[in-house]
């Protein structure tokens, strides 16, 4: 009987060591196999194709969108809020190449709302806790006055949580950066390269959907006109 005992558990361990044997061969072989350049370059391929295959895919999908808040329907301007814990942006995963069931069950937890609309609701959800010094808040305060006065430069849309500044000259810092940082002389400096625009606007002129050209002289002129009623 012993004995018995003795053969059968030698048995298993011959299989298992033939398994394992297996596995390294195979994990050994693959080694190999993917460090041969033309299998890399075939494989990088097929990785690229399928990632370029995912993002048409998604593309053709964020067409058929719109905001659900204000029905923009310019698929540049549309992002994904979470309204559930989310894993990654939807963004990400597409760029990482994720299957599109992955993608979709991502998107089963946003609701689309366009750039202007999401500034709003991540405004209402993150302006309680600003924690910052006495001179930044001075900063903000008075950046915001402007941006609440001014309006989107190209189709007028007032209030401050959807403006950006638009650099038209060359740009040194980007304004929202040089609000924790720098004087208001030199944001002031700053601000005359720019044109105020919502957060829509400015992505249909980074994506050459709109297009309009301003004159150094234009520029100026609209911000003196701004100061008059603002200083
Ligand atoms: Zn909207
Ligand atoms: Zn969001
Ligand atoms: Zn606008």
């Amino acid at each position: 009987m012993l004995h018995f005992i003795y053969i059968i558990s030698l048995y298993k361990i011959i299989i298992n060591c033939n398994i394992d044997l297996k596995k390294r061969n195979r994990r050994e072989y693959w080694k190999k196999y993917t460090k041969d350049k033309s299998v890399r370059k075939r494989l990088n391929q097929k990785e690229i194709q399928r990632k370029t295959k995912i993002k048409k895919w998604f593309k053709e999908l964020i067409n058929t969108l719109s905001c659900s808040n204000c029905n923009e329907n310019q698929s540049v301007c549309l992002d994904f809020h979470h309204v559930k814990p989310k894993f990654k942006q939807v963004n990400q995963l597409v760029r990482d190449g994720y299957s599109k069931t992955r993608i979709i069950n991502e998107i089963d937890k946003c609701i689309v709302l366009c750039g202007n609309c999401h500034r709003i609701k991540h405004n209402e959800i993150s302006e309680k806790n600003i924690n910052s010094t006495r001179k930044t808040q001075s900063r903000r305060k008075w950046v915001i006055e402007l941006k609440e006065l001014v309006g989107c430069y190209n189709c007028n849309i007032k209030g401050y949580t959807r403006i950006d500044f638009h650099h038209i000259q060359k740009k040194k810092y980007g304004i929202n950066y040089m609000v924790s940082r720098f004087s208001k002389t030199r944001i002031l400096t700053e601000r005359k390269k720019c044109i105020p625009l919502c957060v829509n606007c400015h992505r249909k002129i980074h994506n050459q959907i709109i297009e309009f050209k301003i004159s150094d002289t234009q520029l100026a002129d609209y911000w003196n006109q701004i100061n008059e009623s603002l200083d």
